[in-house]
C-alpha cells in the first residue's frame, strides 16, 4: 500500500501536484489539466492520507482525483441538474419546499467531489461568496415567510466559514421567530477534521433554534480516527447528527461497502439519513449507478443490518420537483401476487420479508 503523506494545511489543487504525488498519472495530465479548468480540483492532506496510489480502484480515489471520462457529457446530463435555479426567489435561497430553504453562503469547499451536484456552480472560479447586500436580502427573505421552519446551510461547505462569521450568520437566522432548525450540510469534519474546534462548535450552538448537522462521507474508510472524533465532539457539544451518502460506481455500489458504511454511521452516533441516487451532473456518468441497482443493494441492506443502519434512497427529480424516495417496494396488492382472488384482492396483500420471502397479509385464515 502506498500512502501520500502531507503537510497538514497542504491542499493539493493542480494536475501537476497530484502527478507529482503519485495520485495521478503523468500521460494523463493534459486531460486533466483540461478538467481542472472546467471543476475545481481540491484534496487535502486528510483525503490524501487515505488514498492507495497502488490501487488503480481506490474507492476514495475516486472520489476525489479528477478523470478524463469527467470531460464527456452525457445527454440527459444538465449543469443545474436538480432544478435549483428555477426555485431561487433571491441570491442564495432556494426555496422548493414550503416549509425550509437551502441557503447557498459559500461557494467553495475543503475538497470537491468528482460526481459534485453543484461542480458548475462551486469552486475558487466560479462565483464569489454572497455580498453583504445579497446577504441580508436573503435573511430578509426567510424573515419575510413565516412558513420557513428550517434553513439548510448548504454551499459549497458552510464549514469552510470562519466560526466568527459563522456565528453571526447562526445569530441572525435564530433571532427570526419562525425558524427553529438550521441543518448544515458538510463534508469538513472528513476532509479537514481539523477544522471542527471548539471556536467552530460553539459557533455552531445557537440559542432560539436548533442546529443539525447533515454529514456528507460515502466510504467506511472516510471515518478516520480524526474524523470520528471531530464528530463526537459536535454530538458530545448537543448537535445531533445525520448522514448523506451518494451512491458511486466504483465507491460503494456492493453491499459490503454499504454496509460498512452505515455501521461506521451508527458507531459514530449519526444517523444514516440519505443515500442518494446519482445526479445528472455533466462529466459524472462514469459514477452512476442504474436505480434497480440502488434498489437491489438497498434490499440486500435490509437483510443484512439493522433499521438503524438504513438510510432513505433518494433520487432527486430534474428539473427541480424534490426528492422522492425510490427503494424497493415490499408491499403490493395480492392479486398481482396470485391472481386468483378477486373478492380478496382489495384487503389482502403480498408483503415480502428481509430474506425476500413473500407472505400474505392479512395471512389466510
Ligand atoms: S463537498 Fe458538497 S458541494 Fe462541495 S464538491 Fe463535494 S458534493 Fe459538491
Amino acid at each position: 500500500m502506498n500512502r501520500i503523506d502531507l503537510k497538514s494545511a497542504t491542499t493539493l489543487r493542480e494536475p501537476a501536484e497530484l502527478v507529482a504525488h503519485g495520485l495521478a498519472a503523468a500521460a494523463d495530465l493534459p486531460d486533466l489539466q483540461k478538467v481542472a479548468a472546467r471543476y475545481a480540483v481540491a484534496v487535502t492532506a486528510d483525503i490524501a492520507a487515505l488514498i492507495d496510489a497502488d490501487d488503480p480502484d481506490d474507492p476514495i480515489a475516486r472520489q476525489f482525483i479528477p478523470s478524463a471520462d469527467e470531460l464527456v457529457t452525457q445527454p440527459g446530463e444538465n449543469a443545474d441538474p436538480i432544478g435549483d435555479h428555477a426555485h431561487s426567489p433571491v441570491a442564495g435561497i432556494v426555496h422548493r419546499y414550503p416549509d425550509r430553504v437551502l441557503f447557498k453562503l459559500v461557494h467553495v469547499c475543503a475538497v470537491y467531489c468528482r460526481f459534485c451536484f453543484r461542480r458548475e456552480m462551486v469552486g475558487p472560479g466560479k462565483a464569489t461568496a454572497l455580498s453583504q447586500a445579497a446577504y441580508q436580502d436573503a435573511v430578509e427573505y426567510i424573515r419575510a415567510h413565516p412558513e420557513v421552519w428550517e434553513v439548510i446551510l448548504t454551499g459549497g461547505d458552510p464549514l469552510m466559514l470562519s466560526p466568527r462569521r459563522l456565528a453571526e450568520i447562526m445569530a441572525d437566522l435564530a433571532a427570526i421567530d419562525h425558524v427553529r432548525i438550521i441543518r448544515i450540510h458538510t463534508r469538513v469534519p472528513v476532509a479537514d477534521p481539523a477544522r471542527v474546534s471548539g471556536e467552530m462548535i460553539a459557533a455552531l450552538k445557537v440559542k432560539g433554534a436548533t442546529t443539525w448537522i447533515a454529514l456528507h462521507a460515502n466510504h467506511a474508510r472516510e471515518l478516520t480516527d480524526k474524523a470520528r472524533a471531530a464528530c463526537a465532539d459536535m454530538i458530545d457539544a448537543g448537535i445531533p447528527l445525520v448522514s448523506q451518502s451518494v451512491l458511486l460506481r466504483g465507491v460503494n455500489d456492493n453491499v459490503a461497502a454499504l454496509e460498512a458504511l452505515m455501521r461506521a454511521f451508527v458507531e459514530c452516533r449519526i444517523k444514516p439519513y440519505y443515500l442518494h441516487h446519482g445526479d445528472l451532473a455533466p462529466g459524472t456518468a462514469h459514477l452512476r449507478t442504474t436505480i434497480e441497482h440502488g434498489q437491489e443493494l438497498m434490499r440486500s441492506l435490509r437483510g443484512r443490518v439493522s433499521g438503524l443502519c438504513q438510510p432513505d434512497y433518494v433520487l432527486d427529480i430534474p428539473g427541480g420537483h424534490g426528492k422522492s424516495p425510490v427503494g424497493p417496494v415490499y408491499l403490493s396488492p395480492a392479486n398481482s401476487f396470485s391472481g386468483e382472488r378477486e373478492q380478496e384482492a382489495e384487503t389482502r396483500y403480498r408483503i415480502v420479508d428481509y430474506c425476500g420471502d413473500v407472505h400474505l397479509y392479512p395471512p389466510e385464515p
